[in-house]
């Protein structure tokens, strides 16, 4: 798989207000479009793209956070969402099923989103059947074993991440 190749080591976001400015520290390890209903629901749209990285990896510049404890609708299990104090832009999320301490960073907070493209489509099953998936793309009616679809230079980083993670309620 082809695995995001970046024009800088560093990618630049932040919120609708401007006040919560973020980076994150190199690639992710695998992206994201997330076709469920819970990304649906919490960002207005058909999906999300949904750049996953390490925790240590996401580096808050300005603004102030804070964190609403969800349940993610398709697994039932808590979900840790961030968002801009001031204007409510979601920045990233905590899964509490994912391995090791990583954030789902909402792509389209990115300054430039087009830095970034899907390696996967996942929860195709409530996709919106307008959205066609390009026929090259991976694709999954849920989703898929990690092992078998990420490149592995991520399996070795997300190894590395659960690590050095502190346990964490998987909402078990
Ligand atoms: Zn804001
Ligand atoms: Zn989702």
């Amino acid at each position: 798989m082809a695995a995001n190749r970046l024009k800088s080591s560093v990618l630049e976001g932040g919120c609708a207000c401007g006040e919560v400015r973020y980076e994150l520290r190199g690639s992710p390890m695998i992206v994201h479009a997330c076709h469920c209903t819970s990304c649906q629901r919490r960002g207005g749209g058909a999906f999300a793209v949904n750049a996953v990285i390490e925790a240590e990896n996401v580096v808050l510049r300005s603004g102030e956070l804070h964190t609403a404890v969800l349940h993610d609708g398709e697994s039932g299990k808590p979900c840790d969402t961030w968002f801009c104090s001031k204007c409510g832009t979601g920045v990233w999320v905590r899964y509490h099923t994912a391995p090791g301490d990583c954030r789902f960073v909402r792509a389209g907070t990115l300054d430039d989103p087009s830095a970034l493209q899907p390696d996967a489509h996942i929860y195709t099953r409530s996709k919106q059947d307008w959205i066609d998936i390009p026929p090259d793309a991976r694709s999954y009616e849920v989703f898929y074993n990690i092992k078998e679809v990420w490149p592995a230079e991520s399996l070795e980083r997300l190894r590395k991440n659960i690590e050095t993670s502190e346990p964490l309620d998987r909402g078990d």
